[in-house]
């Protein structure tokens, strides 16, 4: 049988760099060809051979609500039909506003943009001028978009600026920014005694689904607020992937801990090109234009994409919708757990709404450098075993992975069991 994946992949590495458009979709981590996706519906999608897949990464994170939820396809057909973009306000915009902010507390004013990216990097720039500070805090495996000055890991020694990670980031576009360990108080400390006064703004997954799935210690997160508080550095959580995913209100609502700039993404899009970054009215007037902070966007607010947001928030704010969600994804979280100790194999797992993720390993990691200490071989023979079987989760062993809504029971049932078959082969 032709495999038509076979076929589209060698198309696309013709005229795209990788075959891909971002590239952990390429399968460089696990080896094989790309399954490329000709529709989904609900919890599932189908690729180019028609085989049909339980979705797990839901678009990275977005579709929390399954693919093809009947309203938001109702509110995208309308909006589309009223126009594609217009470059000018829309009353479309103010009520998403209002939605986010009435969900985000810490927020007063949001400003909408078109991707996470753009959303860090805005609110990188923001806190920078806000402050009149340069230097900014990170902690190596969390990610914040591909910002060239958010693009670094940490360098040698304790507390010391970063490397970059990428060609093309000239090592003076990062030597302000600290790369820290996640999780790590006294790395933590150590920043800010010498560089507090430098220092705009710490950046963080509060609960960090790019290294897998890791949460910052309660002690840990409060130490954060603390510090920022103490030395005049504005906290910024991205929740870019947490926020209504963990939760109708985030991570900050997990954690019980306000941050200064919230910056957001993936569910608020439902799908569609969207992101947001917001905070005190005080902070938020520093944009232009009022301000003297510079930020644009030609898409920024797309009328078809807020329509798309709104539909999705709408569904999300429901009385019970995260109990249910979250009791789902932890019966997955739970099956599995189970299945493999029936097989004596190492393994746990953590979730938290419609977040999870899952270790090779008997304890859950605290940081990056442990969830990289993953049997790589082992993780891409359970990728390509369940990828048999027609469950598809992350192709990479440090990302999160994403129950929607649209999610049966059945289906949880049927993918621990293909995880079982697994673990039971040697
Ligand atoms: C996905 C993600 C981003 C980047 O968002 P894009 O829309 O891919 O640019 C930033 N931060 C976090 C935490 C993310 O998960």
């Amino acid at each position: 049988m032709t495999d038509r994946n076979d076929i589209l992949f060698e198309r696309a590495r013709a005229v795209i760099p990788g075959g891909v458009n971002s590239p952990v979709r390429a399968f460089k981590a696990v080896g094989g060809t790309p399954r490329f996706i000709q529709r989904a519906q609900g919890a599932y999608f189908w690729d180019a051979n028609d085989k049909r897949y339980i979705d797990y990464i839901g678009s990275w994170g977005p579709m929390i609500l399954g693919h093809g939820h009947p309203a938001v396809v109702e509110a995208v057909q309308k909006a589309v039909l009223e126009g594609f973009s217009y470059g000018a306000p829309t009353e479309r915009e103010i009520e998403l506003a209002e939605a986010i902010l009435a969900l985000v507390p810490s927020m007063e004013m949001v400003r909408l943009v078109s991707s996470g990216t753009e959303a860090a990097m805005s609110a990188l720039r923001l806190a920078r001028g806000a402050t009149g500070r340069k230097s900014i805090v990170k902690f190596e495996g969390c990610y914040h978009g591909h910002a060239d000055a958010l693009l670094v890991k940490a360098g040698s020694g304790l507390a010391t600026f970063g490397n970059p990670t990428s060609a093309g980031v000239p090592p003076e576009v990062v030597q302000h920014t600290i790369v820290l360990e996640y999780n790590n108080l006294q790395q933590l400390e150590e920043a800010f005694a010498l560089h507090g006064k430098d220092i705009a703004c710490l950046m963080i997954e509060a609960i960090a689904g790019n290294m897998n799935f890791v949460r910052a210690t309660p002690e840990f997160a409060r130490r954060c607020r603390e510090l920022c508080t103490q030395h005049g550095a504005l906290l910024v959580f991205d929740e870019v992937m947490t926020g209504f995913r963990v939760g109708l209100h985030g991570a900050q609502g997990v954690l019980g801990i306000k941050p200064d700039l919230t910056v957001l993404g993936k569910v608020i899009g439902g799908g569609m090109p969207l992101a947001a970054f917001g905070g005190p009215r005080a902070i938020m007037e520093q944009l232009a234009p009022l301000g003297p902070v510079y930020q644009a966007g030609t898409l920024s607010g797309n009328p078809v994409a807020t329509a798309c947001g709104l539909a999705t928030l709408k569904e999300i704010a429901k009385p019970g919708f995260y109990e249910a969600l979250g009791k789902k994804t932890r019966s997955l979280v739970d099956g599995l757990k189970a299945a493999a100790a029936a097989e004596g194999q190492p393994f746990n797992a953590d979730s938290e709404g419609g977040m999870f993720g899952f270790f090779l390993m008997k304890d859950l990691p605290q940081n990056y450098a442990t969830v990289m200490t993953t049997d790589n071989a082992k993780f891409n023979a359970l990728f390509h075993g369940l990828l048999d079987r027609g469950v598809y989760i992350a192709p990479a062993l440090y990302e999160a992975g994403f129950v929607s809504a649209a999610h049966s029971d059945e289906d949880i049932a049927a993918t621990i069991e293909a995880a079982r078959q697994i673990f039971r082969t040697p």
